[in-house]
């Protein structure tokens, strides 16, 4: 029997069974992966409460009995993004996260690039040093990047202009388009979506680079506000799903006021 050992993220757990859990996990070697972890619910003594949402785990697997799903042997707890569970704004952001690599990451991909990106910002959503909205708007534009699906920001999508030729201060987003429309081009049928030109510029740092630098970003409340909305929209309609996180993310950020 082959035995897999690799740090890992929860993403996801539910209930199967009386006793057992499946979860979904992204480790750093074999991306996302799905897992039964037997008598789960029953013993504490084999995982004691630790295979809860974004737990950062150092985890044995097994390919399991034939074709079967893999099969959880061992975890440790290693990280405690667990107590994120305790804010809600906080576990909004970490749910949409992590659902977003679950809807659109292959099983068994291996993607330490985006293991990394997951780490980075669960380890600042925890610390609390960076507001949660900045968090996201990295998480988004970095995922969206290294899927080849980044929105072009720095000129038109249709005639090809580039922003800092044109005179206007704010632009239409065309989805379908993949990005930005100047005055002079045909629009999208909702002109809803918009983002001035210095959230653009802010948008475009954040790209590339190395994660630290990236968040020096200075957003203003609103900037970051368009910002959001433009990727929350941009991202779900590139990847072809939306997340159900999403709704309680919005939800909760408008009963909080905007976080
Ligand atoms: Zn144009």
């Amino acid at each position: 029997m082959t035995h897999f050992t690799t740090p890992a993220i929860v993403l996801r757990r539910r209930d199967y069974g009386d006793f057992d859990l499946i979860l979904t996990v992204l480790t750093l070697d074999h991306g996302v992966v799905s897992l039964i972890a037997k008598s789960a619910k029953k013993s504490v003594k084999r995982f004691p409460g630790i295979l809860e949402p974004f737990a950062g785990l150092n985890i044995v697997y097994n390919q399991g009995r034939g074709k079967g799903m893999m099969v959880l042997e061992e975890a440790s707890l290693e990280s405690t993004f667990g107590t994120l569970r305790s804010d809600i704004l906080k576990t909004a952001y970490a749910s949409y996260w992590a659902e977003l690599v679950a809807l659109w990451l292959e099983e068994g991909q291996t993607r330490p690039d985006i293991y990394r990106l997951m780490v980075f910002v669960l380890e600042h959503l925890v610390r609390d040093d960076v507001p949660a909205a900045l968090l996201s708007l990295l998480f988004q534009m970095r995922f969206v990047g290294q899927e080849g699906l980044r929105p072009v920001l720095e000129r038109c999508a249709c005639c090809h202009i580039e922003v800092d030729q044109l005179a206007q201060q704010h632009f239409c987003i065309d989805l379908k388009q993949g990005g930005i429309v100047c005055h002079e081009c045909p629009g999208p049928e909702s002109t809803q979506l918009r983002l001035g030109k210095g959230t653009l510029k802010q948008l475009l740092w954040m790209a590339d680079g190395d994660l630290p630098t990236a968040l020096r970003v200075r957003f203003t409340p609103w900037a970051l506000a368009e910002a959001n909305d433009f990727l929350e929209a941009f991202v779900p309609f590139h990847i072809g799903r939306t997340p159900k996180s999403l709704g309680f993310l919005r939800q909760v950020r408008k009963e909080g006021g905007r976080g």
